[in-house]
This record gives structure tokens, sequence and C-alpha cells, in this order.
């Protein structure tokens, strides 16, 4: 029957859908239940990991686990570099290390995950940010300057505990582009290829909640109903990531922040509008489904809620230079990859150079 679902998924309506597994804990003080999830893991020596930034939290929480707290590993850093992982590598033997805490945002979780896919060994996460990597089983490495991104069982974290009063200390810009960052990944899943129902309801809810929540957030960093609606949308978000495949946005971004550098949440904010403002033609279904949740310009109102909450919309302003236009665009079609609308290099390049200039999105 045509017209029953908001988002359409096959010419004839089939789908296929996987489920992650993973345990996720939600809710304000939630903290107090890790000794209890690692007890329940069975693990004995743990090695908790943090950014140099999050080292006193790591160390305050890991001293919560008493004598199963093994280590403390804070030299997380963004893109998981490998010879950092193998620093962490060379603890995890030394210490007979059986289980990984992970405290902090996707640098860190991707460190643990760097760990999990060598040793395959079980991830307790604390996420601090809304990037939502807990969610999926995708490691993204760099290792000689470049950056390969794996999916594999052993990367998705075992237990996710989303405690929202860790995340009342993320600053308020970076909260707000780690919003955006989040809503990309649903926004992308409402037109991955492999869609299904139960990943674009999620994707909805997901988008809504964060769009609610970001100027709250704004307006005042320590608003805790806000918080955790953005973490909780931020969860949502994660498991579309983790579920269905990208698409040209997402492309993009990889290109952008390996080869020029550009940091991981800001670019997604600032690319965003125009990735979706291209693809709209392609998925009307899609547009038509975000109305409600966004309006009638899904494209618009994203590049307006970036402005709302002061995040920098132009690539330009994240210290790109203008003549790495034509770079990023043949980067961003050296290799096919699946996206709604077919791409063109033209096409491409009037994109980038629109969000390198930081103007509104361009719909046609
Ligand atoms: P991040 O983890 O690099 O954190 C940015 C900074 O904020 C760090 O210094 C961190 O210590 C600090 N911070 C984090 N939470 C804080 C808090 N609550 N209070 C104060 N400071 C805090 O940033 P991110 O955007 O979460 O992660 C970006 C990285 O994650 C990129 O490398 C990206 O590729 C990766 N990522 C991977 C996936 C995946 O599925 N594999 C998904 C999303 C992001």
């Amino acid at each position: 029957m045509k017209g029953t679902r908001a988002v359409q998924f096959s010419p004839d309506g089939s789908f296929i859908y996987n489920a992650n597994p993973g345990r996720v804990i939600f809710g304000n003080g939630t903290i107090a239940q890790l000794p209890e999830e690692i007890a329940r893991l069975g693990l004995k020596r743990v090695l908790t990991l943090s950014t140099p930034a999050q080292a006193g939290d790591a160390a305050a929480i890991a001293a919560m686990l008493g004598h199963r707290s093994a280590a403390l590993f804070s030299g997380a850093a963004m893109h998981t570099p490998a010879e950092v992982t193998e620093q962490a590598m060379a603890l995890v033997a030394a210490e007979k290390i059986d289980g990984l805490l992970a405290i902090g945002g996707g640098s860190t979780i991707g460190l643990g995950k760097a760990i999990a896919w060598r040793t395959d060994l079980p991830q307790v996460v604390l996420p601090t940010t809304y990037a939502g990597s807990e969610m999926t089983p995708i490691l993204g490495e760099t290792a000689g300057g470049t950056k390969t991104t794996r999916s594999d069982p052993r990367i998705l974290p075992e237990v996710v505990l989303y405690d929202v009063d860790l995340t009342m200390s993320l600053p308020a810009a970076m909260s707000g582009t780690s919003g955006i960052n989040a809503m990309a990944h649903a926004i992308e899943a409402l037109y991955a290829r492999d869609r299904n129902p139960v990943i674009s309801l999620m994707a909805l809810e997901g988008i809504a909640a964060l769009n609610r929540a970001l100027p709250a957030i704004a307006d005042d960093p320590g608003d805790c109903a806000a918080r955790s609606a953005a973490l909780y949308g931020a969860w949502l978000c994660g498991g579309c990531l983790g579920a269905v495949g990208m698409a040209l946005h997402h492309k993009l971004c990889h290109v952008l922040g390996g080869s020029f550098d550009l940091p991981h949440a800001e670019t997604h904010t600032v690319m965003l509008p125009h990735a979706l403002a291209y693809n709209m033609v392609a998925v009307p279904d899609v547009v038509a489904a975000l109305g409600p949740v966004l309006g009638p310009d899904p494209a618009q109102a994203i590049y307006d809620l970036a402005g709302r909450i002061g995040a920098a919309r132009a690539l330009g302003a994240l210290g790109m230079a203008e003549t790495g236009i034509d770079e990023a665009a043949d980067r961003a079609l050296a290799n096919p990859y699946w996206n709604p609308r077919p791409l063109d290099r033209a096409s491409i390049r009037d994109l980038i150079a629109c969000a390198w200039a930081g103007e509104p999105p361009r719909a046609d």
C-alpha cells in the first residue's frame, strides 16, 4: 500500500535490517553503575583510556573500579594514530589487561576500538561528546598520513554507559558542532542505499531531539534537560551511523579532515547543509519526512541552526585555503561510491566553493 511509510525503502518496499548487539545504559548519574557493569563482564584488569585533557576525570572514574583498575593511558588523539595505539598495546601486554574502559569522545573511543580490533578485548564506553562512535563497528585509523576505515563486529563496544552528567562540561561551542555531527549521521541514514524502517525512525527522532536541544544548550550549557535530550539524540544518530551506509556528506568530511587537517565536528557542521541540499532533489520522500522536524527546506534549516548556535559556517573560517577547493573536489571524486544523486565534478566543486565561502546552501 503506497504512502504508509514516511521514507521509501525500495520500489517494492522490501528491506534488510541488521541489529548491532550492545548494551546501553542511559540517564543522569549512571556512572554509579560502572563497577557493577565491569564485574558483570568478569573484568579483573581494566585499562582506562582518555585524551590528555580528560586524564583527571579518567583517573577519578578508574578509582571507582578499585582493584579491577590495572592501568591508565591518557594519550588518545584525533584520527587514531597507529603509533598511539602501539603505545597503548604495549601497556595491554605488560599489564595483562582483560578489558577496556574508554572515557571521552570519538578520539578516545577510537583508541579503545583500535585495541579491541587487535585483541578482541571487551569495551565499556562512557561517551562525553555527541559524535556517536560508541554505537558503531567502524574504526578509522591513521598511519603514514593516510586514514583507513574498517568495519568489524569486534570493534563494536559491548557496553555503552551514557551519563548526562559527564557531558555537562562539554564547552558550548563543541556541544553545538558535535550535535550537528550527530545529525549528519541520521540525515544520511534517511537516504542510505540500505535504509530501513527501524533506522529511519531512529534518525527522525534523533534529528528532532538534537534540533530542539542544541539552541537551548547554546543559550545555557548548564540546561540539564537539553543536555539529556542531546545525548539521547546522539545515541540514536550514532545507531544510524552504525547500521547503514553513508554517502556524499561523510565522504566530503573524510576528505576535508584527512587531507586538509580540518577539525572533525566543525567540518561536519559546515558541510551538512550543502551536501543535503545537493541530494534533496533525488530524495523528495526524505525531504517530506523531514518536513515536520526541520520544515520545508531542511538544508536551510541546518544552516540556520549552525548560525543560531554560533558555529562557523565557512570552510575558510576553519583555516582551509581557497586554493584547496579544486584538490578537495578531485579527492572527493577519486574513488566511486554510492550517493542518491549522481556526482559530477562541476557540481561538487561548486558545492565545496559555496561551503568554503559560508554561503547559504543551494538546492537545485
Ligand atoms: P574528540 O574525542 O577528539 O574530543 C575533542 C576534545 O574535547 C578532546 O580534547 C576531548 O578531551 C574533549 N572533550 C570531550 N568530551 C569532553 C567533555 N565532556 N568536557 C570537556 N572536554 C571534552 O572529539 P569527537 O568529535 O567526539 O571525536 C572526533 C573523532 O572521532 C574523529 O577522529 C572522528 O573520525 C571519530 N569518529 C569516529 C566515528 C566512528 O564511528 N568510527 C564516529 C564519529 C567520530
